[in-house]
């Protein structure tokens, strides 16, 4: 257990509460991992191809023994647990697990990317990691808190 990470999750099919209730419940019980927190959930309109349902996102704090690369893999059979399909580039979706933020990482390569790289411009993820801690640097040096000032809070409500 010696990492914690940020994961974001996010549904818009197949009853969107129930899949993340799920991936929470999953989460907790990955192998060498604990799930810390859970922040809130926020709707939010999807960003992507066609006339698309809403979002349901959050993000949760994992502790975990878990090298970015054996999580991604995990994540994924999760998803691929709920039915997900990875058919259309931003499609709608029964599940999304994505890797936000591990420690204070940078690493880019051809399957993960961390800090996410569009973690920046959501505010479907800057809102509930700052909801986990306000305090969050990222790895290059800028604060959370300073991306969440800017970010453009049309399109969602916290629930
Ligand atoms: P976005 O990345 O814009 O949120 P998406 O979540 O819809 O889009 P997916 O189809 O779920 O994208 O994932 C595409 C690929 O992204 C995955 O196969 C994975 O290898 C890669 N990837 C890169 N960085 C990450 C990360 N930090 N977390 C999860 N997947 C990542
Ligand atoms: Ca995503
Ligand atoms: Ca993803």
């Amino acid at each position: 257990m010696n990492a914690t990470a940020y994961i974001g999750l996010g549904s818009n099919l197949d009853n969107p509460q129930r899949q993340i209730e799920w991936a929470l419940n999953a989460l907790a019980r990955l192998p060498q991992t604990d799930l810390e927190a859970a922040a809130p959930r926020y709707r939010s309109r999807a960003v992507g191809p066609g006339n698309q349902p809403d979002y349901i996102n959050t993000a949760a704090r994992l502790r975990t023994g878990l090298e970015p690369h054996s999580l991604l893999r995990e994540l994924q059979a999760l998803e691929t647990a709920r039915g997900r399909l990875r058919d259309q580039h931003w499609g709608p979706r029964t599940l999304d697990l994505d890797i936000l933020l591990y420690d204070q990482l940078s690493l880019a390569d051809p399957e993960l990317t961390i800090p996410h790289p569009r973690l920046a411009e959501r505010n479907f993820v800057l809102l509930p990691l700052h909801d986990l801690n306000p305090d969050l640097i990222l790895p290059d040096g800028t604060a959370l808190a300073r991306l969440l000032a800017q970010a453009d809070r049309t399109g969602i409500v916290r629930l």
